[in-house]
């Protein structure tokens, strides 16, 4: 620092200060006789430039120091400059000390507030932190995702277009207790949430007062309602026929106690009821037993061919009845299949009974089985050793409409429902398939044109055993 980066009037007080009571010494001393004036005026002299000089190099440290102070405080780096004075030099040092460790300090809360960021965005459900006025102060991805990029800045009000939860801000605020609202987003698609609003007793430096988590509670909504839906088909698919029965069995024995024809004609009609009340319980039981089993993948070894013809052989009467003709066209040498016996026979049986009922009266129901590989070398023309497995099961029938086909694997969904219980349907055989499918890790397609019929597709993929590679039929 040159001498005139000290400022002068600055300088000269303090010299001033310094000079003023030396002087009155030097009076003194002179005005006593103990000094002659002019030695006392020129020792004086000597002390005030000597101090003066003293008082710049010093102020010069000081001044210099705060000017780097400042710098530091403004996030700047701070360069490292000659001291005059002893002081100046131990203020530079205890000053890098204090850069060094707020550097220190800083990457530390940098890195935790990025740590804190990540975790933030790493949460599977929407986190909104708000300021006091509900204004969105940080959002993490996945309520990005689920409210759109830009959030921060805005009134949570105009984010969620709800009022209960704004409410229940509200009510956080002045309660400064925690708070659950439920609530349902209509765009782009219904989604039903759970809200838990959690008021901070303390607000974070970056204006945060209350953190907003959300919850989506749609798929538990939609079980929930698939549950109470599964129940009130089951129950009302087991009382038509029980009330049918009551009615009947209160038929005979009254009015036509003794009309032998009746009760001949009434008792079979009663035989089908129950036959058909059989079956759904059947069915019941078998869909219970599947979903449970679900995650177990099946480790039996299933020979294709030698199953397809127990199913075959199992329907041939109901094939003779429609009538129908059912044909197989099973590649040779398939690898056994990772499966279980049981479930695929009625996954079969299920699909064939399905292609001979809703199938034209005197048509074909088709069964193929073939190996196809997926991926990029299907063009390899021979299928290799490692393809997947294929079962078609196609029909003439009236075909499916198109609106239909997402729809028809749920249970109890039927496109006719009269026609389906008049052949005997419990509305539950594909929804079985489905699930049967799923634990064999097989994907279910459904093609169909109406008028001329239906191919219900399933693909097994390939999966490895020791082995799979060894002749067929183990
Ligand atoms: P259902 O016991 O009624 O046959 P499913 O679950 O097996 O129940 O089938 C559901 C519905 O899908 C049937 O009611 C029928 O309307 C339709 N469906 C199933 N298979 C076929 C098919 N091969 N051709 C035409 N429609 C079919």
């Amino acid at each position: 620092m040159a001498w005139r980066d000290v400022p002068l009037g600055r300088w000269l007080r303090a010299v001033g200060i310094a000079a003023a009571p030396l002087a009155l010494a030097f009076i003194v001393l002179a005005g006593l006789g103990l000094l002659a004036p002019g030695t006392a005026a020129l020792t004086w002299f000597g002390l005030t430039v000597i101090s003066a000089t003293a008082i710049h190099w010093l102020l010069g440290d000081l001044l210099r120091t705060k000017s780097q102070l400042e710098k530091l405080a403004r996030g700047g780096e701070i360069e490292v400059q000659a001291r005059r004075t002893r002081i100046g030099r131990e203020l530079t040092q205890s000053l890098q000390r204090l850069a060094r460790e707020s550097g220190q300090r800083t990457a530390s809360l940098v890195s935790d507030h990025d740590g804190l960021e990540r975790a933030l965005d790493a949460l599977p459900g929407p986190v909104l932190l708000l300021n006091e006025g509900h204004k969105v102060v940080r959002a993490n991805r996945a309520s990005k995702n689920l409210l759109g990029g830009e959030l921060e800045g805005r009134d949570l009000a105009a984010v969620l277009r709800n009022p209960d939860v704004v409410a229940a801000l509200e009510a956080a605020a002045r309660s400064g207790s925690g708070q659950d609202v439920a609530f349902t987003l209509q765009a782009p698609v219904r989604r039903h949430f759970s809200a838990r609003i959690e008021p901070l007793s303390q607000h974070a430096a970056d204006g945060t007062a209350i953190v907003l988590a959300l919850v989506d509670m749609t798929a538990v909504r939609l079980a929930d309602q698939m549950r109470a839906d599964f129940v009130a088909n089951a129950s009302h698919e087991i009382r038509t026929p029980l009330a049918t029965l009551s009615g009947y069995i209160e038929t005979l024995s009254g009015p036509a106690r003794d009309d032998a024809e009746a009760r001949r004609r009434f008792l079979a009609i009663m035989a089908r009821h129950a036959e058909r009340m059989t079956r759904l319980v059947e069915d019941l039981l078998s869909l219970s037993r599947i979903e449970m089993n679900e995650h177990t993948a099946p480790t039996e070894r299933v020979e294709l061919a030698a199953l397809l013809a127990t199913v075959v052989d199992n329907l041939e009467w109901r094939a003779r009845e429609r009538p129908a003709t059912i044909e197989r066209d099973i590649e040779a040498g398939l690898p056994p299949l990772m499966g279980d016996a049981g479930d695929l026979t009625q996954l079969f049986q299920n699909l064939v009974d399905n292609a001979i009922k809703y199938g034209r009266e005197g048509g074909r129901v088709r069964i193929r089985a073939w190996r196809e590989t997926s991926g990029p070398d299907e063009s390899a023309g021979e299928a290799s050793k490692d393809a997947d497995i294929m079962v078609s099961i196609a029909d003439e029938g009236d075909g499916i409409a198109r609106q239909h086909l997402p729809r028809l694997t749920e249970r109890f969904y039927r496109i006719d429902t009269a026609r389906s219980r008049e052949l005997g349907g419990t509305g539950l055989g594909l929804a079985i398939v489905k699930h049967i499918a799923s634990r064999h890790r097989a994907a279910l397609t459904i093609d169909s044109e109406v008028g001329k019929g239906s191919i219900f597709t399933l693909r097994f993929a390939h999966i490895p055993t020791e082995s799979s590679d060894g002749p067929a039929g183990l």
